[in-house]
């Protein structure tokens, strides 16, 4: 176990969600269908394939380069509303962390909020609208509650995914309030709503990259 991350980490968490989102495309277009436009899996699916070419399977150069990389490349590649959001995401990691080959528990937490505060100024969700926020915002709270107690960035990590799939499922009977799905109305309640899956995957590949507390 070790206090701090580097690249390679980074880079097993991004090659991680590119394989989570891949194999389960068809899942997170199904879900999309059902709310929304039913491109949900092609959208992640297409921008992590480009994000993992991009920045290849041997991490050079300093975080805020390969975040910055990611994140421009997730804004160019996807069309639908989550390439923005997640590449907002990124591009603030990648200004918050700066030109470092490391990054700590605290560092890293300082550097998702930075993420989390950027989609929020992009797609002005909040919590219960029921989106891709509802598991992100929780799960970053979770981070800092474990940072703030102490503890390692495996247990912060694997409490932020845990609370990310908690926020994922409470939003499920919600109506949707932003994005395609709120279209709906009272027809999007009783379906997931498909960016709350994707970003628990991100915490989840997150945790798994880091390793097991
Ligand atoms: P689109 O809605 O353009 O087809 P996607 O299907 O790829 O894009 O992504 C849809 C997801 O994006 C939704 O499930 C939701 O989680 C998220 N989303 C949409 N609008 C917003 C918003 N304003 N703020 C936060 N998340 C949003
Ligand atoms: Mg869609």
């Amino acid at each position: 176990m070790t206090a701090t991350i580097t690249l390679t980490t980074l880079t097993d968490w991004l090659e991680l969600f590119q394989q989570q989102v891949t194999e389960q495309q068809a899942y997170l277009t199904e879900l999309d269908s059902a709310i929304g436009d039913a491109d949900h899996g092609i959208n992640m699916a297409r921008g992590m394939t480009a994000v993992t070419e991009k920045i290849g399977a041997e991490p050079t150069g300093t975080a805020d380069e390969m975040l910055k990389k990611v994140g421009m490349t997730l804004v160019t590649s996807v069309g639908g509303a989550s390439g923005p959001l997640y590449g907002t995401f990124f591009l603030r990691m990648s200004t918050n962390v700066g030109p470092v080959t490391e990054l700590d528990a605290a560092s890293l937490g300082a550097a998702l909020r930075a993420g989390l505060d950027g989609l929020v100024q992009r797609g002005r969700p909040e919590l219960g609208d029921k989106t891709m926020y509802d598991a992100l915002a929780p799960a970053l709270d979770a981070y800092d509650t474990a940072v703030g107690d102490g503890k390692s960035i495996q247990v912060a990590t694997a409490d932020a995914a845990t609370a990310a799939a908690v926020g994922r499922d409470g939003a499920k009977e919600l109506v949707a309030r932003k994005g395609r799905a709120s279209y709906l109305g009272e027809r999007s309640a009783g379906h997931l709503d498909p960016g709350s899956v994707s970003a628990t995957m991100l915490m989840e590949t997150l945790s798994k990259a880091v390793g097991a507390p």
